[in-house]
């Protein structure tokens, strides 16, 4: 179960330049950053010891100008990416979700 969330993200940053279709209209042509999900590494230090800690990024889209042809902003085009990407739940939310899965098998197993 975790595998199969975590081979989506890279370990490395990575980006891409794009043209794209508006969201809205369908019809301009609108250059986007394209920067792929990706996971990065927080050392954090407790008593000595080193702590490395996961952070997951996910697929993030910087738009570069509006819609040539509807004129919607830059910032209503990528909030359209994104929430067209990512209609799903949070790393954080996916966490808690795997957690009460553990924690129902648990209780599963005890009877
Ligand atoms: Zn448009």
């Amino acid at each position: 179960m975790m595998t199969e969330v975590e081979e989506k993200y890279t370990e490395r940053y990575k980006e891409e330049q794009r043209t794209i279709e508006c969201p809205f209209c369908g019809k301009g042509k609108i250059d986007v950053t394209y920067v792929y999900p990706y996971m990065s590494w927080n050392v954090s230090r407790i008593s000595a010891k080193s702590k490395r800690t996961k952070f997951y990024h996910d697929e993030r889209y910087e738009v570069h100008k509006k819609c040539p042809e509807c004129g919607k902003s830059r910032k209503e085009i990528k909030e359209a990416l994104e929430q067209g990407h990512t209609k799903r739940l949070s790393h954080e939310d996916r966490i808690k979700l795997w957690k009460k899965r553990g924690l129902l098998l648990v209780l599963a197993g005890q009877n």
